[in-house]
């Protein structure tokens, strides 16, 4: 087929000129239509056709953008957003793709605009009109914030993929399950004073420390009884983030608060965990009732996994020529899974994403263009 769009590197450059930061602070937080504009542009160029879908209540959005009809298909997956840069520690512009040493630098080359630029190369330079099921691209909103985009969409949409392959950067390694995340704040309210007479007054401090002992037992609980093999941490890790409390040596400590995550692996779910963390804490908040307030910080995600032994999964791997295997950090997968199995797979390393000088070492180009032709190829024709 005829090339109608730009070469890869430009389509790549005009994707990472765009900012597109979600963020909870409101301030910085950006709308992702002009890229998700532009997408659509350059997927129409190759007959492709459009759905824009809006996150009610927001200005950012998803694109589907499909070619051919019937049955199953493979949908190419990947989120629009990035998160913020600080300025000071990029050496070079973000939002100007910068090549160098072999390396490509921009806010957002491997997390992960640019694996648009790569469905784009790909799909261009093979002949689609000969596809035999249906290619879907999805470019998602919020991903680095709540998930909003692959939430909505996967609850609206009535597509029907086979597959569905996210691009993050997993250095071109096929992975079928990766760990959840959920943190929590506790707040302990107990009395103010002054020390010189603590008689009568709850000092927070002293209820935080039987809190602790209980989330410490918590912590070896799940990592007894839950356990995955595939994992390089093969158990759901607990950390504490923070501690803070009290204002003055001699006044009664008031308030103390702790923060702490959970990294669950496939069989501990969010809300067992939130059972457990309940059932923990339950004999404390007794002893002190309305001084211990538990809540949930940031936006969960469940941990996720599509079983080595699906059929599509197999099939996948054989494609691929390659062993699926995990990773420790999490995606849109435990959305996407109500749509269809859903595997990531995508050029670069998880280390440079949300770091300053993102790059995509170029050593990752040819072989990703040639696992996705071959994908496509292979699966669609
Ligand atoms: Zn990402």
């Amino acid at each position: 087929m005829k090339k109608k769009i730009p070469s890869f590197i430009e389509i790549y450059t005009s994707l990472i000129k765009i900012p597109t930061i979600s963020s909870e602070n409101n301030t910085i937080d950006l709308s992702n239509k002009i890229l998700i504009d532009l997408l659509s542009n350059y997927f129409s160029e190759l007959n492709f056709s459009i759905q824009i879908q809006n996150i009610p209540n927001t200005n950012k959005f998803n694109m589907l953008s499909s070619f051919g009809s019937g049955k199953g298909g493979l949908l190419f997956s990947g989120h629009t957003d990035t998160v913020d840069f600080n300025e000071k520690a990029w050496t070079t512009d973000p939002f100007k793709l910068t090549q160098k040493n072999d390396k490509i630098y921009g806010l957002g080359v491997v997390d992960m605009k640019g694996f648009f630029a790569f469905l784009l190369d790909v799909i261009s330079a093979i002949n689609i009109k000969e596809i035999k099921k249906p290619i879907y691209i999805l470019a998602t909103a919020n991903e680095e914030t709540d998930m909003s985009g692959a939430k909505y969409f996967s609850e609206h949409t009535k597509i029907k993929p086979d597959c569905i392959i996210i691009g993050e950067p997993t250095c071109l390694k096929l992975i079928h399950a990766h760990k959840g995340h959920v943190s929590y704040k506790i707040d302990i309210f107990g009395d103010t004073g002054h020390s010189s007479n603590p008689s009568n007054k709850i000092n927070s401090i002293e209820i935080v420390y039987e809190i602790i002992k209980q989330l410490i037992d918590l912590k070896k609980y799940i990592q007894q009884k839950y356990s995955h093999k595939d994992f390089s941490i093969s158990y759901p890790t607990m950390n504490f983030g923070s501690i803070q409390g009290g204002s003055a040596i001699n006044r009664i400590c008031a308030l103390c608060s702790i923060t702490f995550e959970i990294r669950p692996i496939p069989q501990l779910s969010l809300n067992t965990i939130e059972i457990l963390l309940k059932e923990k804490l339950k004999k404390t908040r007794k002893k002190w009732p309305n001084r211990i307030f538990l809540k949930n910080l940031f936006f969960s995600i469940p941990a996720y996994e599509v079983s080595k032994k699906h059929k599509i999964v197999q099939k996948i791997e054989n494609l691929c020529k390659m062993n699926c295997s995990t990773v420790n950090y999490c995606t849109e997968a435990p959305f996407l899974k109500k749509i269809a199995p859903t595997l990531i797979l995508g050029p670069g390393s998880i280390n440079q994403a949300h770091h300053p000088d993102e790059y995509l070492d170029c050593s990752f180009i040819k072989p990703t263009k040639d696992i996705l032709k071959n994908l496509i190829i292979k699966f669609c024709y």
